[in-house]
């Protein structure tokens, strides 16, 4: 494992002190930077028993060879688990096919066990938890207690999209490190060099977050987009149609697309610049020269509110016409005697 290119600089830093690294690292940062590369690279290269190549580990010896097939014994990684992997918690029924969104009591359980025993190889044990503001509070609280007394000989490494989500205590016990986005002349290399057809949009399309450009790098993505924004910048939008042809893209991007798309006609009318489709900018400067602006921001925080129920609305093509006609109101006022 290899942390990003820019965070390079910060991981050989840390490794060199590897002798003197407090017992629980906090890493935070915005999602889709590379957090998690960083914490695994770190990890390995902690329990790398090679002659030491630098900062690195060495990629050689038997415990890299473990660590590469994701069996070194003397790591574990927790995050929020597939539901129907395991029994819901007490009175709760699991969802088949639903990703948890939280870490629970007994997968902390299960890492107190790993923590106290003995090392398998002899050298440290590594946990890495990704991302910690899934702990749900009683997984928090039996994690708290292995902070506060901290076995011999562990490493631990929290990783976190949002640290002011976490327990106060628990990051007392940490110390933190924030890991930074890269600039987006090195995102844009960087994705260009694995092939990505348009980097300056996949990166205005995701803040600038490089990890997150690699998972929408499907043209099914962006041809969706571009389908469901020809809609929405057609002269007289046709809400039915729209909301038919939408079906087939998933909600959550849908609401997404509006969301940002909503966000940067405030943007344009105040800044005169677009942030999230660049691609767009003409449109969406069409659009702001016509719009209320506080009619847009509204409309803008309608599409924050609705995101958090898009993952599971209750009749999706309503839901995707409620939109759309939100939308229509804002930009065809007159259209709406009906
Ligand atoms: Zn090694």
């Amino acid at each position: 494992m290899q942390p990003l290119p820019w965070h390079l600089a910060d991981f050989e830093k840390l490794v060199e002190a590897r002798a003197r690294l407090p017992h629980a690292l906090l890493l935070h940062g915005s999602r889709g930077i590379g957090k998690l590369d960083f914490a695994r690279a770190l990890a390995q290269a902690l329990l790398c028993e090679g002659p030491p190549a630098g900062a690195h580990p060495c990629g050689s010896c038997a415990a890299c060879a473990w660590f590469e097939s994701g069996m070194h014994p003397d790591y574990r990684e927790v995050e929020p688990i597939e539901e129907e992997e395991r029994e819901g918690e007490e009175g709760e029924k699991p969802r088949k096919g639903k990703k948890s969104t939280v870490i629970k009591i007994e997968q902390i359980r299960d890492l107190t066990a790993f923590i106290n025993v003995a090392s398998h190889r002899g050298g440290q044990k590594v946990v890495v938890i990704h991302p910690c503001e899934a702990l749900n509070p009683n997984a928090a609280n039996a994690l708290l207690k292995s902070l506060e007394e901290p076995p011999p000989r562990t490493q631990f490494v929290l990783v976190s999209h949002r640290p002011h989500q976490l327990l106060a205590t628990i990051k007392s016990r940490c110390s933190q490190l924030a890991l930074r986005a890269p600039d987006p002349a090195t995102a844009a290399a960087w994705l260009l060099a694995r092939g990505m057809p348009d980097p300056p949009l996949a990166l205005a399309h995701t803040a600038n977050a490089p990890l997150l450009a690699v998972e929408l790098d499907d043209s099914e993505y962006w041809g969706a987009r571009a389908a469901f924004l020809r809609h929405l910048t057609a002269r007289e939008l046709d809400v039915l149609s729209a909301s038919e042809a939408a079906r087939d893209f998933p909600i959550p991007h849908v609401v997404i697309w509006l969301q940002k798309w909503a966000y940067d006609v405030v943007h344009y009318r105040v800044l005169g610049t677009v942030r999230y489709n660049p691609d767009q900018r003409e449109a969406i400067a069409r659009v702001a020269s016509a719009v209320e602006p506080l009619e847009a921001m509204r409309f803008y925080r309608e599409m924050v509110r609705q995101q958090r129920i898009a993952q599971h609305p209750l009749n999706a093509r309503l839901f995707i016409e409620y939109l759309l006609l939100e939308y229509r109101d804002l930009v065809q006022p007159q259209g709406l005697a009906a």
